[in-house]
């Protein structure tokens, strides 16, 4: 029997479950017909119309939909084999991406670990650190982060988001404690000499040092905290706790799941930062948003640790390791992606992005315009009205998902100017329109 659009958003709306959503009074959703390009073909009303893809489907699709090479990819890899189990097993995509990423790594990681989503790669990230401490007995069990951070929503990661966005009170004490130190002051550029820096790094040398002996690593996303409230902090803040790690024999791990790949302007954004991780994880556009994949990095020292410990190897092993579909069209991604100049694009796009939403800052419930790389973020002083705001863009011809209060775009990096005016324009009336 075929159903009807009308019968399968039915259908949806009673039974399917989508991201933070009720499934028993769930919001609009709209039907994808169809994605190429910059752009998603939703229903909307009944109507087929096209609108500009702001969000990357979720920071992943950087090359945009319906890309020939990566199609291509996938197509020659199905032809000969889809997946195959990597226990015992290898294979070619694997291999190969294997040495493509080691290159494009920040430098002394040495060692893969290929996970199924992001969420996955910082329990393993954060598995290998507690095993690299084992042989010296458990007592390093403890991960050191900053406030407002996001890593991804099983229960490891979970554990270092932030206590209040990541809802730790609400599930009790299934979450393992950690230890939060306060968010670094906002601003890429801000001083290292700035006051409030020298009272964060005081405040936070003092809390690491009361937990010392129990910390297995710090863990981070460098420079942009993503999901967890788009907060821009400079450089050097991230060095600083990299630095006090390393001088209390805690290991350093990068989350450069959302900010890796040149979303920020460098490829990881911790080439801004002038040090290197031990551990660092790599996911969401690493397919260029065609398959879930995801990977850890790791120093040979971090690796030799590992093996030292009581289990003598890596604990983990998804069913979907490597998966060789996944591997291929990531091969292919990276490829692409070094086909182009990206920091020359990738500064265009900042540019744009920041001409468009200036416009935003006379807006009255409007607290702050930011941008970095091809992110663009406006802070509201309170919680967007999300169906609204998500529909009157769409009127406009932009897909946003805005959380929280803030509407913020990462568009693909392949987006004309136009279509990056026409998104800024969007998000700045649909602020207006919703919340003005
Ligand atoms: N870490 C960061 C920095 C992320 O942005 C995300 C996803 N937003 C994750 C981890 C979790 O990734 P996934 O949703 O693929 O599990």
């Amino acid at each position: 029997m075929d159903l009807t659009d009308r019968d399968r958003l039915l259908f949806d709306r009673r039974h399917l479950w989508h991201p933070y959503s009720s499934a028993t009074s769930p919001s609009p959703t709209y039907l994808v017909e169809s994605a190429a390009g910059c752009r998603l073909r939703l229903r909307v009303d009944g109507s087929s119309v096209e609108v500009i893809d702001a969000m990357s489907s979720w920071w992943c699709a950087i090359h945009g939909y319906a890309v020939p090479e990566l199609d291509k990819a996938a197509r020659d890899q199905l032809a000969t084999m889809s997946h195959v189990m990597f226990g015992g097993l290898t294979h070619a995509p694997a291999v190969d991406l294997g040495r493509q990423l080691l290159a494009m790594a920040p430098p002394g990681l040495e060692h893969v670990f290929f996970a199924d989503s992001g969420s996955v790669s910082v329990e393993v990230a954060m598995k290998m650190a507690w095993q690299a401490h084992a042989a010296a007995g458990l007592t390093r069990t403890t991960m050191f982060t900053i406030r407002g951070g996001y890593h991804g929503d099983t229960f490891s990661p979970m554990s270092v988001c932030d206590p209040d966005g990541g809802m730790h009170s609400m599930y009790g004490g299934l979450v393992p404690r950690q230890v939060f130190a306060p968010r670094p002051p906002a601003g890429l550029n801000r001083p290292e000499d700035d006051p409030s820096m020298a009272t964060w790094r005081l405040e936070t040398r003092r809390l690491f040092q009361s937990h010392a002996d129990r910390v297995a690593a710090v863990i981070l996303e460098p420079v942009l905290q993503g999901a967890g409230g788009m907060h821009i902090y400079p450089p050097h803040a991230v060095r600083f706790l990299a630095e006090l790690a390393r001088e209390h024999g805690a290991l350093v791990i990068f989350d450069e799941i959302a900010t890796g790949l040149w979303r920020t302007g460098t490829f990881w954004a911790a080439d801004r930062c002038a040090i290197a991780p031990d551990i660092l994880c790599v996911g969401k556009a690493l397919t260029g948003g065609y398959l879930s994949l995801s990977a850890v990095l790791a120093t040979a020292d971090v690796a030799r640790r590992v093996d030292a410990s009581p289990a003598g190897a890596m604990m983990h092993g998804p069913t979907f390791m490597a998966n060789p579909l996944a591997c291929s069209v990531a091969r292919a991604n990276l490829d692409l992606l070094s086909g182009h100049d990206n920091p020359s694009r990738i500064a265009h796009i900042a540019s744009t992005l920041e001409c468009g939403l200036a416009p935003a800052r006379e807006l009255g419930p409007v607290r702050d315009v930011r941008t970095l790389g091809a992110v663009g973020v406006v802070e509201l002083d309170r919680t967007v009205d999300v169906p609204a705001l998500t529909r009157a863009a769409l009127e406009d011809g932009v897909w946003v998902r805005p959380f929280r209060n803030l509407v913020y775009t990462m568009p693909p990096y392949v987006c004309s100017d136009e279509e990056i005016g026409t998104i800024t324009s969007a998000i700045v009336a649909a602020i207006a329109k919703v919340h003005g």
